[in-house]
Parts: structure tokens; sequence; C-alpha cells
């Protein structure tokens, strides 16, 4: 799919940056030349959208978001297929959930096309930026804050959205790129998400009440936390920032979407191919006991975590406060390479999209 991209004011950088060696990327630490920026107030709307050299903001002390945490944020990347074109993974779903987002933080709601647009106008003003090598993509952050300066509790009438974008290797440090199994910790003592809160919105607040778990999981030798539901501390729910599969008896099992889950745009992609396989699949909830009980018995075949940064991320060991689970000898799971191959695959335009999810800059 291509189309036309609205035309929104541009000023190029006169000082362009380096671009970066493709072989020591990193996820997430260098920034292209030229940022998005829109405004919003209540009389004029969404207006002024530019595409302008990227530079430090410059912020009221008072603004709302540096108080009170009203934001919100997307991920998405940009690969280079092999013909040259520039494809986009599924943007209009991250278009769909930056309102449900958005809906949820009491923010101004954003067209589906103007954002789609906007990525668009950004990504091709970048496209020198996006690196070749494999497992490397350019990597898009929108994110939406509200910039009005006071100190009372409620919705602000001034927000801004901005793009940025970040070229990017591997999120993990595997050797050789690629994927590579990570540890687990089941964190018993912190919850991510309550029924009735934010947890299925994209928004800063969740990441900053995550960090407190995630270093427990550091001290444990851990990548990432494994997060149990809130209420009975016993469902498992997501991976780090990313949703969670495991496959018991040649089921895969993920939670669903009840309203503590981010609705991944991966998850929902790997479900769709799981099915197209042939693959049983269940959204249903999982107890913690229910997965180190199969893991003893060896009916826990894989785990596995699901996300843009990473695409498909096997689990190799499960550590809780008492004991530890391996998964498949710690090594990649059939199923996770599979999944990572067809994804990467469409992606980076190497495989042939049927179902349409690639749209092109
Ligand atoms: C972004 C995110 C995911 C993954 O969503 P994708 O659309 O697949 O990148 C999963 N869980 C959380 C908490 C997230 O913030």
């Amino acid at each position: 799919m291509s189309q036309a991209i609205p035309d929104f004011t541009v000023q190029k950088t006169a000082t362009p940056k380096p671009k970066p060696d493709p072989n020591t990327l990193k996820f997430g630490q260098t920034f292209t030349d030229h940022m998005f920026i829109m405004e919003y107030s209540d009389e004029r709307g969404w207006h002024d959208g530019r595409v302008v050299p990227y530079a430090p903001l410059s912020l009221d002390p008072a603004a709302a978001v540096l108080h009170y945490g009203q934001e919100m944020f997307e991920g998405l990347k940009a690969y280079r297929a092999p013909d040259g074109r520039v494809l986009l993974f599924r943007p209009y779903m991250n278009a769909e959930r930056a309102r449900r987002s958005n809906e949820r933080m009491c923010m101004p709601e954003l067209d589906v096309e103007l954002f789609v647009g906007a990525v668009r106008a950004l990504v091709d003003i970048e496209r020198d930026w996006i690196p070749e090598k494999e497992g490397t993509s350019l990597y898009i952050r929108p994110f939406m804050f509200a910039d009005e300066a006071f100190l009372g509790v409620h919705a602000a009438h001034h927000y801004k959205f901005i793009i940025i974008c970040s070229p990017v290797g591997p999120y993990y440090d595997a050797p050789g790129g690629g994927i590579h199994p990570t540890g687990i910790y089941v964190t018993r003592d912190y919850v991510r998400a309550a029924p009735g809160g934010t947890g299925f919105a994209k928004v800063g607040g969740n990441y900053a009440g995550s960090l407190k778990a995630q270093t427990e999981a550091a001290a444990r030798g851990c990548e990432q936390v494994l997060w149990l539901d809130a209420v009975e501390r016993r469902y498992v729910e997501e991976i780090g920032t990313s949703n969670a599969f495991f496959v018991i008896n040649g089921t895969v099992i993920t939670a669903p979407l009840h309203g503590t889950i981010l609705p991944g745009i991966t998850r929902d992609s790997v479900i769709q191919l799981l099915k197209s396989w042939g693959i049983p699949v269940a959204e249903r909830r999982l107890t913690i006991d229910e997965v180190f009980t199969a893991g003893k018995d060896g009916r826990l075949s894989e785990i596995f975590a699901t996300g843009t940064a990473a695409v498909i991320s096997p689990v190799g060991r499960l550590v809780s406060s008492d004991e530890t689970l391996s998964i498949g000898n710690e090594r990649v799971g059939e199923l996770a390479q599979r999944l990572y191959d067809a994804l990467y695959g469409i992606q980076t335009g190497k495989l042939p999209d049927d179902r349409g999810w690639t749209l092109t800059v």
C-alpha cells in the first residue's frame, strides 16, 4: 500500500550528523537529523505540524507533564527492503492504539491519517538513516504530552505531539545478532497494572512504576521481569515491556486483553501467524503454578516475549524466589525461531506480505 504524504512544513538541518557505524548500533542511543512536531490548543486543535532539525525542547518548568505525567508514546520500526523500498510495519495499528491511550489519559484525539502521515513525512526525510545490516532498523518514537504551565490537577489544554527516530541494532546484545534466550524473574512484590488502571495504554507512568522490579530482576541476573496479575498475584500477564507466550502441550497460551495487558502489535501478528499455520492458540488466563508444573513435567516447551523492539525474545530461564526452571535446554525454541523468521522476513520485505501488513513510505 502506498499513498500521498500530507504536506507539512519542512525545515532541513544545515548541519547533518555523521551516520553511526551499523556494526556497533545499540538500542535507542543515537537520533536522526530531524523530528516532527505539532501543537494542540483547545482553540485551534492540532496545528503547525512541521519537520524541523532535531533539537532540545524548551519547556516551562510548570509544564503539566513534568508533575503529573500526562503523556503517552508509541513505538514502531522502518526497514529497508532488498529492492530499496522503505517499509513500515502495521502503522495504522499504532495510530489506533495511540487513540486509545490518549482517550485513557484525557488527551486530545489525533486522527489516524494525521498520525501515519506524520510518521511517513519524517521517515521520508530520514530514509538515509535506515541501516541495512541484518537485525538493524530505524526505530520510530511518536509521543504526546501536556505542555501547559499549571499546577492544578486536571486535563491540560495544550499539548505537543512529537516524533523522533533512532537507528537501532538488536535490543539485546546477542552474539552474532538475531535472537538469544533471556532470563526472566517472577516478581511477587511489585505489579505493573491493575484492573481499571492504565495497563492497556502505552504511557510513561507504567514504565516509571516498573523500574523497581526491573532492578530486582537484574540483581538476580535476569534481563526482564515476569509480571503477575495485581489482584491474585497468580496469573501471568507480561514480560517486562513485552507480551508473553507460553507453549504447553503444543498449545500457545497468552493472556487475554482484559485491560491490564498492552495490546501488542507483535502479539496480534504472532497470533495471526500461528493460526494460519494451524497451531492452536489460546488467549486465556494461566497461573504461574501451571507454568512451573508444566515445566517440571516436560510439557512446557517454550516461553517467548513479543514486542517491536526485540520482535521475538525467547526465554531460557524462569527464576522465582525459590526455584529456577530451565526451558528448552536454554536454546532458542523452534516456534520462537520460526515466528522471528516469518515476522522479520515480512517486516524487511524479504518474504511476501500476503496480509498487507507493510506500508511503503
Ligand atoms: C509496547 C509494549 C508491548 C509490545 O507492543 P508492540 O506493539 O508489539 O511493540 C507489550 N507490552 C508493553 C507493556 C508495551 O509497552
